[in-house]
């Protein structure tokens, strides 16, 4: 009775136990906004059912309609193998070949569809630490629960019934913000090393608490992020910068100790103290970006994060000698010779950040035909706004960037005032004279400009 009254008071259900059964939330429980439901999710869910199998949202989508937000996308499960789910939709792509899954497209929309996974990680091949390589099998929907991440991403709801079926407590996770992860943490963390850095985007993103027993492991744990192919380490990294929480994941990823000694790039992000500042307000201009839907480059995100580890290499070789523009693509060469080799930066990426990076020392020249050239340039845009970082940094002269903004929105005229302006001097001067040293081979495509002259070397 006193059961029943906490229960009612709560607005829970009993816990479950069993998690081979779900309990089922009635629309009043759960309290879903249908309307936040993309109308080409239920087209797929109800293609499925009126074909007589099952289907549900799954995952993030479902997560996010119970805490009111509008999921950005939407990912289906089925009990439909991916041939039989490819034969019921005009535009269907069977991708995958470790595990299938079917990108059903309406115009632009993509919707994945994902059939029940089962649970044989057991006999699956894995690495000598324990991660999981390969495993497709299907399985049963409760199978499929239990191989999910968190409690609150393994709930399924089906927009007929509006109904959720609920296998691991998700609900009463979403009610107290809790991140829990499903079944023993070591060895879920073990199969699957990203789930360490799931946990803390989720955390940082939705503003939950991690559950003691999930949190307990992660530091120890941390360095088996190392074993993970770059490319998905990646892949989970952008997802966190981009998540518009960037600023918060990266405080949560050095409170849990994950941004130490694994993560290449973090450790410069996070230690670097002339950098912090910059860095903070890259991160809070792109989560800014991000809220405002606005679309966010990835190269100008890197070319942030990396910006100060650059800056020392480049004042360094200027000491050595090296005129500013060469050294600062030896600069470039260094920093993205270590963060390719070890966090899979794309090729597109990397040829980004040295874009706006090479373009640096071309702003600090105002005279003659040089701005002119700079306002042609493809991506002055985003080198612009770096240097105007870059000044609200206090790195540079906030003059430098004044000057910039009054030349780009000036007209004729007053273009050519500024360009009559003598110039403040600035903090990168030109270089000693001194020895060259040679320059290295290295795979960079800089320009082998040896002056400061502008050169083509930042264009494509
Ligand atoms: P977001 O809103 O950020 O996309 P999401 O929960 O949808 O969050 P996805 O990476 O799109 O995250 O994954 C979709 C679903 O697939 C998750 O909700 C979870 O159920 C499952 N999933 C994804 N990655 C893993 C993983 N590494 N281990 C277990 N389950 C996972
Ligand atoms: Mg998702």
């Amino acid at each position: 009775m006193i059961k029943k009254i906490i229960r009612r008071i709560l607005g829970t259900k009993q816990q479950n136990s069993d998690h081979t059964k779900a309990v089922v939330l009635s629309a009043k429980e759960h309290r879903i906004n249908p309307k936040l439901v993309s109308s080409n999710a239920i087209r797929v869910t109800s293609t499925l059912q009126d074909a007589g199998f099952k289907a549900f949202l799954v995952g993030g989508a479902v997560r996010d309609l119970l805490l009111d937000i509008k999921p950005k996308d939407f990912d289906i499960a089925t009990n439909a193998t991916p041939e039989q789910v490819k034969k019921l939709f005009r535009r269907a792509f069977i991708i995958g070949r470790r595990f299938q899954i079917v990108h059903v497209m309406f115009g632009q929309d993509l919707l994945e569809v994902t059939t029940f996974r089962g649970t044989s990680t057991d006999d699956a091949p894995k690495d000598e630490h324990g991660r999981v390589l390969r495993d497709n099998t299907f399985g049963e929907q409760h199978e499929d629960a239990l191989r999910r991440d968190f409690s609150i991403n393994a709930m399924y709801y089906d927009p007929a019934t509006q109904t959720v079926l609920d296998y691991h407590n998700g609900m009463t996770d979403i009610r107290n913000r809790t991140l829990r992860i499903i079944g023993v943490p070591e060895a879920r963390y073990r199969e699957d090393p990203v789930r360490l850095l799931r946990v803390v985007r989720f955390a940082a993103k939705l503003n939950f608490t991690i559950a003691p027993d999930t949190r307990a492991p992660i530091a120890v744990m941390a360095p088996l992020i190392n074993n993970v192919p770059a490319a998905r380490v990646f892949d989970e990294m952008l997802k966190l910068l981009l998540s518009g929480h960037a600023l918060a994941c990266l405080q949560e990823l050095r409170k849990e100790g994950l941004h130490h000694g694994l993560l290449p790039l973090l450790d410069v992000v996070l230690e670097q103290p002339l950098g912090e500042k910059f860095v903070r307000l890259a991160l809070a201009s792109t989560d800014e970006r991000v809220k405002l839907g606005k679309p966010v480059s990835p190269g100008f995100l890197f070319a942030s994060l990396l910006w100060h580890q650059a800056l020392e290499k480049w004042k360094a070789y200027q000491a050595a000698g090296e005129y500013p523009i060469p050294a600062l693509h030896l600069a470039a060469d260094d920093v993205l010779h270590t963060q390719t080799d070890q966090l899979a930066l794309q090729r597109k990426i990397a040829s980004d950040m040295r874009d706006i990076w090479a373009m640096q020392p071309r702003f600090e020249r105002r005279v003659g035909k040089s701005p002119y050239k700079m306002l042609e340039h493809p991506r002055m845009r985003a080198g612009y706004d770096f240097l105007l970082l870059r000044c609200a940094s206090g790195e540079i002269d906030a003059e430098l960037g004044e000057w910039w903004t009054a030349f780009m929105e000036g007209d004729g005229d007053e273009r050519e005032a500024l360009l009559a302006q003598k110039p403040a001097p600035t903090n990168q001067g030109p270089a000693k004279k001194r020895p060259r040293r040679r320059r290295k081979a290295s795979g960079s495509n800089a320009g082998g400009s040896d002056n400061n002259k502008p050169t083509s070397e930042s264009s494509e």
